[in-house]
């Protein structure tokens, strides 16, 4: 039977990541996280202090990346090593952007995402799934919220793990910076594609964006 795909794109904190997660739960598909594969290069090149882009593609080489899944939910690991845990701080979002932004680092993770969709129906969720990495996904979606709500959702997150760490506006900075490095990159830019379902989650609560998700999913799928 041929796979079913479902391309989640959008900027951080729109909720891509807790939404994608659910509705693959609800379909019975795997979920895809692919910033998750951004963050563990990103993570593997401080770790090993590769600053420049001569340094970080030096490291591609030695990276070897794989997925699991635990209880459902998805593990990324390096060289075998579980960097799930590792990678969700703010200083691994800022050069997962700053490396998502070289040609040969996307082209490194194309082959593995595109082998994870024909092989299993997917709901992947990333920046340039319905735009490159699977223009031919059954279902395109485009999630997002104002940069301010976003911020204020990220802000509770990082503030459960690391109390303290950044106040809302340093976060909502970040957030903005990020969104501009992600639109304004030459390769892969963060867009909407033009056959992608808008879903704008400022003003909905979680479940209410889950059932946004889903009816966007049953119209376009068809049951
Ligand atoms: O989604 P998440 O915030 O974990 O992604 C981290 C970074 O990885 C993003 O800011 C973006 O620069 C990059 N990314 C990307 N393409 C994807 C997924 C993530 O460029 N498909």
């Amino acid at each position: 039977m041929k796979a079913v795909n479902i391309a989640i794109d959008g900027p951080s904190g729109a909720g891509k990541s807790t939404l994608a997660r659910k509705l693959a739960a609800r379909l019975g598909y795997v979920y895809v996280d692919t910033g998750a594969l951004y963050r563990a290069i990103a993570y593997d090149c401080i770790s090993h202090k590769a600053d420049s882009e001569e340094q970080i593609l030096a490291r591609l080489p030695e990276i070897r990346l794989s997925l699991g899944y635990i209880d459902g939910a998805q593990h990324v690991f390096v060289n075998g090593e579980d960097v799930s845990g590792s990678i969700r701080t703010a200083e691994v979002s800022m050069g997962a952007s700053r490396v998502a932004a070289i040609p040969k680092v996307r082209e490194f993770l194309f082959n593995l995402q595109q082998e994870m969709a024909k092989t299993h129906s997917v709901v992947m969720d990333g920046r340039d799934i319905g735009t490159v990495v699977l223009p031919d996904a059954d279902v395109k979606i485009f999630l997002t919220a104002s940069a301010e709500k976003r911020a204020e959702r990220r802000y509770i997150e990082l503030n459960e793990k690391q109390p303290g760490k950044q106040t809302y506006e340093e976060v909502l900075a970040d957030v903005i910076r990020r969104d501009e490095q992600d639109m304004n990159r030459e390769i892969a830019p963060l867009r909407q594609a033009p056959d992608a379902v808008l879903v704008d989650t400022t003003d909905a609560d979680l479940a209410q964006a889950e059932e946004m998700l889903l009816n966007a999913c049953k119209e376009k799928l068809g049951s």
